[in-house]
């Protein structure tokens, strides 16, 4: 049974966290200012550092390192080092403690990338409110999660408690490559009871209840160059390359049958998708291209596993490479970023039914179900360490598209949901005079 929050205390939290509302929108435009894509986190982290010692706590820094996390079922190989984009955790711990239960609150920091940034209304890293929206790069996926959670302790502190119980706040980098900084931080510190993610619905408040998984892979095939005029003498890199791509578009298809559909995505259209998602490669407008290089995302259902789906991978690569379009063509296969497992959601668990009801008394609304043809970094907790996740968020649009938004009335439902839970969950005490 959850700790009771009594009704005068569940009205002195949310009244608190309807005080923070400019507060948190303020928060949420200062970290989609801070650009972190792949490689530039380091802003974001400094920023969200600053944000858990303005709630008392005392962050610190778990790094990631391949070499000691590589033999973990949850590894995806790296795209790049480590150096300089270490997570940032800080734990809240009681004063009496009683017997309340342990909670992690975790948000990646990174962003994709812009994409073209002139289809922006306004610049990306530029946050813009229009119309109960905040847009900008990461607003949706996933600033307004970070800055919920922090608001809903924050809030707790403001109406004279704080939880009873232990609370980490986990703010990782590559959530969307690799996984590889949430694995870091869920290895370094002590197991809690359950986790929050507050990762956005798809233009509502959602409860995610699966995830595919996701395997990256690049092919590079270098053929051999000539002046157009002699083309025949010439193999040409991007035309076989988009041969590769289009066996890999077949596949799709066939993983998309209906059979291969485990229940829990029955009913939605195409949950299993193959993105060519980079291409690069040829010389010169008149030359054959001796090099190309794809980059692909391809979606693993539940019921299937990574290690299968590259298997998969390297046996279409190898017979699209004995095609006649590619002989004499050299085709080289790698795995860099996401080898992920999927991974379903326990909607059942305590924390799961905690959060539907404190978000219908925080919002008067329902969380709606959400199987998704995405991934989160809730499947570490999942799969390898068996700790029930409630991973629900705000209603954001065009994530990873051009004019990313979240709705900020939603955000601020969210974060009043996130506020009551934890208090449940862990019960709560009187503040810690600071
Ligand atoms: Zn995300």
């Amino acid at each position: 049974m959850p700790n009771a929050i009594d009704p005068g205390a569940r009205r002195a939290i949310l009244d608190a966290v309807d005080s923070l509302r400019e507060e948190a929108v303020e928060a949420l435009a200062r970290l989609v200012r801070c650009p972190s894509t792949l490689g530039n986190e380091a802003s974001a982290l400094d920023e969200m550092a600053r944000v858990y010692e303005s709630l008392g706590l005392s962050p610190r820094r778990v790094p990631t390192m391949p070499e000691q996390l590589a033999g973990h079922p949850g590894f995806s190989p790296p795209l790049i080092p480590y150096e300089g984009r270490d997570n940032v955790v800080a734990t809240h711990r009681p004063d009496r403690g009683g017997g309340g239960r342990s909670l992690t609150l975790q948000g990646h920091l990174d962003v994709v990338p812009e994409g073209a940034a002139d289809m922006w209304a306004t610049p990306p890293f530029e946050p813009s409110v229009r119309d109960g929206r905040m847009y900008g790069r990461g607003a949706g996926d996933m600033k307004a999660g970070d800055v919920s959670y922090c608001m809903a302790f924050k809030a707790l502190r403001l109406a004279g408690l704080q939880p009873a119980a232990e609370v980490q706040m986990h703010s990782v980098v590559e959530e969307e490559c690799t996984g590889n900084g949430a694995l870091a931080c869920m290895l370094a510190m002590p197991k809690t009871d359950a986790v929050i993610i507050p990762e956005p619905g798809p233009g509502m408040d959602a409860l995610y209840t699966a995830e595919v998984g996701v395997v990256w892979a690049w092919v590079t095939v270098s053929g051999r160059p000539a002046h157009v005029r002699d083309m025949q003498s010439g193999i040409n890199a991007i035309e076989a390359a988009s041969t590769i791509a289009a066996a890999f578009k077949d596949y799709e298809r066939a993983m998309n049958d209906g059979e291969r559909i485990h229940p829990a995505f029955r009913g939605l259209n195409h949950p299993v998708n193959v993105n060519l998602g980079t291409i690069e490669g040829g010389e010169w407008n008149s030359s054959v291209p001796t090099r190309a290089r794809i980059g692909m995302r391809v979606g693993v259902m539940l019921g299937y596993t990574a290690a299968e789906t590259k298997a998969d991978i390297e046996r279409l690569v190898a017979e699209a490479a004995r095609g006649e379009r590619l002989r004499g063509a050299q085709v080289k296969l790698e795995f860099k970023g996401f080898m992920a497992d999927p991974c379903a959601f326990d909607t059942e668990a305590d924390i799961v039914r905690l959060a539907r009801r404190a978000h219908a008394e925080a919002t008067g609304g329902t969380l709606r179900d959400y199987p998704a043809t995405g991934l989160t970094d809730g499947r570490h907790f999942v799969l390898h360490q068996n700790t029930p996740v409630a991973c629900f968020g705000p209603d954001a649009q065009e994530i990873h598209g051009i004019d990313e938004s979240v709705g900020l009335d939603s955000m601020h439902g969210i974060t009043r949901t996130i506020a009551l839970t934890m208090a449940e969950w862990c019960g709560v005490e009187p503040a810690a005079r600071r």
